[in-house]
């Protein structure tokens, strides 16, 4: 078990517990599991979140974890993205409108807090009527890493 770190930004086993009640879930050792293991490992997918999740519950069955897995984005507790060409990701980082950098050579993803702070945090040109709620932004480029490699890889030995 991992302690509680004070000033730590990832919520206690308490927290969690505490938010699904206000959200009207029962507090089960699966949501904790789930939510510990997308907490533990930001902007998983769906098949890292059961693999992390089967060390800790070995019979739960995928399609549980699937389904717990759905309730908590619905319910706001876990947000997910889906970068372009990618499998969808999760992440217990939610409400603060962050956007993400995408790295087209490895995959790798960032988190960039938004610069506005709030959503929409882009005027449309057109907004065709709707009450804008959110704009999904993802930055595509090639990672530090991937930049750096790709510099040594082309360098003459
Ligand atoms: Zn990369
Ligand atoms: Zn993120």
């Amino acid at each position: 078990m991992e302690t509680t770190q004070t000033g730590a930004s990832h919520p206690s086993q308490q927290e969690w517990a505490e938010q699904l009640r206000s959200n009207g879930r029962r507090v089960t050792k699966q949501r904790l599991a789930v939510l510990d293991a997308v907490d533990a490992m930001p902007h998983a997918t769906a098949d890292d979140t059961v693999r992390r999740v089967r060390q800790v519950l070995p019979n739960i069955s995928v399609q549980s974890i699937y389904v717990v897995l759905a309730d908590l984005t619905a319910i706001g507790m876990v947000s997910k993205f889906e970068p372009p060409g990618s499998p969808a990701r999760y992440e217990t980082r939610t409400g603060d409108n962050h956007h993400h950098a995408y790295c087209i050579n490895c995959g790798m993803i960032a988190d960039v807090a938004c610069a506005v702070g709030h959503s929409p945090c882009l005027t449309p040109s057109e907004d065709h009527g709707m009450k804008l709620l959110s704009a999904e932004v993802v930055y595509r480029g090639i990672c530090a890493q991937c930049q750096q490699d790709m510099a040594n890889s082309s360098a003459v030995q």
